[in-house]
């Protein structure tokens, strides 16, 4: 992508209100630089810090444990997967549709959802692991979309977690969650329209361009390894999100060789340090991988990438919220890109 520069920089913009193109969705958000130069008038107390045991009794996530549903948890060392007592999705849904004066449809949707434990330990979350347990929770998530992935009533693996009680997480216990399902989720779906578009003219992923142009301009850099880049990306909505992709273009988490597997539980490691730096608190987040679908196609333009969506705002206790024009028109931020990456690189990693 080099030979594509140079164009206008960002530079030509000034300070100006102005729109950015999301490459992965084709939608925009609005940025306003100016407005982050206002004086901040709310409540910026301190929040104090949270102690948990190593194992708690009362948790149903932890080793040994009866869960909500009646099964007991085995005397799990590393990591730890089960089906979720609560589902929101089940094998059996059958295979029905509605459709309702020509205009409301409605079908079925076969699926499963699983919850992985990333650590016996009650009172770690994956910055606090080492990059040895953190590979073993990467390698369960591979594994995981592979079986899955395989069922022939399942087209799409959606790994994620929710971190924290502002992300509704109902439990502290480090823990993610896998939805399987016969469709493509709209999200997922979106990206893999303008990732084919995008290899369809190049012949190379969307992302590998992006990365490569990302990497020449360095302003939106968080941190990086052999194998995987950190980046807030150009278009990030959240004060602090962040795009994690590999180097090299790989539709899915198999598809990584056993370094590669390292330099993503390192980059996770190095990221998720910094998140819990930058206000001193359990940096609350939903984060997700995004792979190919498994429906039996080949997805070349897919790249395997994950989202970090963290909602905290200016401190610990003031949080984003999606309302007013965000809801009726698109997303808004006033902190640019470039500024929340430059105040996440300055966040030591503290190995
Ligand atoms: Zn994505």
């Amino acid at each position: 992508m080099a030979d594509a520069l140079p164009g206008a920089g960002l530079n030509a913009l000034g300070d100006h209100p102005h729109r950015r193109l999301n490459l992965l969705t084709g939608e925009w958000v609005l940025v306003s630089p100016h407005r982050a130069k206002r004086p901040w008038q709310g409540q910026t107390e301190a929040v104090p810090a949270e102690t948990r045991p190593e194992h708690d009794p009362t948790c149903y996530l932890c080793p040994g444990n009866e869960r909500a549903g009646g099964e007991r948890n085995p005397d799990y060392r590393g990591t730890f997967v089960f089906d979720n007592d609560f589902a929101a999705l089940r094998p059996d849904a059958g295979e029905a549709e509605a459709e309702i004066g020509g205009l409301l449809r409605a079908r079925t949707e076969p699926g499963l959802c699983r919850v992985i434990c990333f650590s016996p330990r009650h009172d770690l979350s994956l910055p606090q692991m080492d990059v040895a347990a953190i590979r073993g929770v990467v390698d369960l998530w591979a594994d995981e979309y592979a079986r899955l992935g395989a069922r022939p009533d399942i087209g799409h693996v959606q790994i994620f977690e929710n971190k924290g009680e502002m992300m509704g997480c109902s439990n502290p216990h480090p823990h993610g969650q896998i939805w399987a399902q016969r469709s493509v989720p709209m999200a997922a779906a979106r990206e893999g329209e303008r990732q084919a578009a995008h290899h369809a003219a190049h012949g190379r992923t969307l992302l590998a361009d992006y990365l490569s142009l990302e990497l020449d301009l360095g302003e939106r850099i968080v941190a990086a390894n052999d194998h995987f880049v950190a980046l807030v990306p150009f278009w990030a909505v959240w004060p602090f999100e962040t795009l994690v992709a590999s180097r090299r273009p790989v539709r899915d988490l198999t598809a990584l060789s056993a370094d590669e597997r390292d330099g993503m539980a390192d980059i996770l490691k190095r990221l998720t340090v910094r998140y819990d730096g930058l206000f001193g608190v359990s940096f609350p987040y939903s984060a997700g991988v995004h792979q190919a679908p498994t429906d039996g196609e080949p997805h070349p333009e897919w790249h395997l990438h994950m989202h970090f969506y963290p909602p905290l705002l200016r401190s610990a206790t003031v949080k984003k919220f999606m309302v007013g024009y965000e809801m009726m028109g698109e997303p808004q931020r006033d902190v640019t890109p470039e500024s929340s990456a430059e105040r996440l690189r300055g966040v030591g990693e503290g190995r």
